[in-house]
C-alpha cells in the first residue's frame, strides 16, 4: 500500500508544575494516500496534540514522522516552507481561527500571498473566486466578514483556506463539532467530495465516533496519550475488542432503542497523564481489569489483519480458548 504518512513511537511531553505531562506517549500508525484515518478519543487524550506534532506545529519529544518517505523531523526552515504547502489543518472553531477584521476573500487569499503563489492581483482574485466556488461559497460573499456568516459557511472558509496551496494531507481537528447536526452532514459531504476530487488524505480528529463512522477508512482510538485500538472502520464497529472502545461505542445513542439500551457508562477516576507510571492507563475505569493491568503496560498487538489493540485481557481470553 502507498503510505503517505507513517508515524512511529511518537511522543510529546510537556513540563508542568506537577511533573511531566505525557500528552502523546509512543503512538504508531500510518495512513494510506487518499484515505481517511479517524482519530477518536475524549478531550485530553492527545489526539489534537498528535495532529499538531505530525504537522510540526509542535515539536515532537521523540519518534519519527515519515511523510512521503522522508523523516520530516529533520527538515530545516526552507524544507518546512515547502512542506507547509503539502500539509494543512482545518480547525474546530472556524470563527476563532479566522481574523474578524479580514473579508472572506482576504482570508482565503492570505496563504496564496504568503507563499507567493500568484503573479498579480488578477490571478489572485481568480484563484480566490475558484476556491470559493470549490467549497460552495457564493461569489456575493466575497467582501463580507466572518461574523456575518453562519458556522457552516465559516467552516467552508476554513476549508477553502486549507485548500489554497494544493495540499496532499489535511489534519481535520473536530471540523464539524461546533456545527448543528444538519450542517455537519453538509460539511462532511463537501469534505468527502474534495477528497475524491483532489486525492486528499485526511487525519480526522473527533471525540464523536458517530461522525467518523461513515467518513473514515480506518479508525484509531486514543486514551490518555496512547493508541489503544486501530482497525478498518467497519471492523472496529463490528468487532471492537478494547474495553475502552466498547465503552465509547455503547455511549453512541441509537435513536430507536435509546431508552431500552443499557449503556456501559464510563465510571471511575481518570489516571493522570502527568507521570502516569506503569500499567494500563484505563485500568481505574475498566470493568475487566486484572492484576496484571496495574503491573505492566499493554503493548499494541494485531488480532486480525489491520486490527490492532493494546489490552492484557484479550490475549488471555484467546489462550483460554486454545487450551
Ligand atoms: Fe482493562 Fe486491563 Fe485491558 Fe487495560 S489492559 S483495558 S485495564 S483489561
Ligand atoms: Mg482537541
Amino acid at each position: 500500500a502507498d503510505k503517505i504518512l507513517e508515524v512511529r513511537n511518537l511522543k510529546k511531553y510537556f513540563n508542568t508544575p506537577k511533573g511531566l505531562l505525557h500528552a502523546v506517549d509512543g503512538v504508531t500508525f500510518s495512513i494510506e494516500r487518499g484515505k481517511t484515518l479517524g482519530v477518536v478519543g475524549e478531550s485530553g487524550c492527545g489526539k489534537s496534540t498528535t495532529g499538531r506534532v505530525v504537522l510540526r506545529l509542535l515539536e515532537a519529544t521523540d519518534g519519527e514522522i515519515i511523510f512521503e518517505g522522508k523523516n520530516i523531523r529533520d527538515y530545516g526552515k526552507a524544507e518546512m516552507v515547502k512542506l507547509r504547502e503539502e500539509m494543512q489543518i482545518i480547525f474546530q472553531d472556524p470563527y476563532a481561527s479566522l481574523n474578524p477584521r479580514m473579508t472572506i476573500s482576504e482570508i482565503i487569499a492570505e496563504p496564496l500571498i504568503i507563499h507567493k503563489k500568484c503573479k498579480n492581483k488578477e490571478e489572485l482574485q481568480e484563484k480566490v473566486a475558484k476556491l470559493m466556488e470549490t467549497v460552495g461559497l457564493s461569489e456575493r460573499l466575497t467582501n463580507t466578514y466572518p461574523h456575518e456568516l453562519d458556522g457552516g459557511r465559516r467552516q467552508r472558509i476554513g476549508i477553502a483556506r486549507a485548500l489554497a496551496l494544493n495540499p496532499k494531507f489535511i489534519v481535520c481537528d473536530e471540523p464539524v463539532s461546533a456545527l448543528d447536526v444538519s450542517i455537519q452532514a453538509q460539511v462532511l459531504n463537501l469534505m468527502k467530495d474534495l477528497q475524491e476530487e483532489f486525492g486528499l488524505t485526511y487525519m480526522f480528529i473527533t471525540h464523536d465516533l458517530s461522525v467518523v463512522k461513515h467518513f473514515s477508512d480506518d479508525i484509531a482510538v486514543m486514551y490518555l496519550g496512547e493508541l489503544v485500538e486501530k482497525a478498518p472502520a467497519k471492523e472496529l464497529f463490528k468487532n471492537p475488542v478494547h474495553p475502552y472502545t466498547k465503552a465509547l461505542l455503547s455511549a453512541i445513542p441509537i435513536p430507536s432503542i435509546k431508552h431500552k439500551m443499557s449503556r456501559e457508562r464510563l465510571k471511575g477516576e481518570i489516571t493522570s497523564p502527568v507521570n502516569p507510571g506503569v500499567g494500563c492507563r484505563f485500568r481505574k475505569r475498566c470493568s475487566m481489569a486484572i492484576p496484571e493491568c496495574g503491573n505492566s503496560t499493554p503493548v499494541l498487538r494485531e488480532i486480525s489483519p489491520g486490527h490492532f489493540y493494546a489490552c492484557h485481557l484479550i490475549g488471555k481470553e484467546e489462550k483460554k480458548i486454545e487450551e
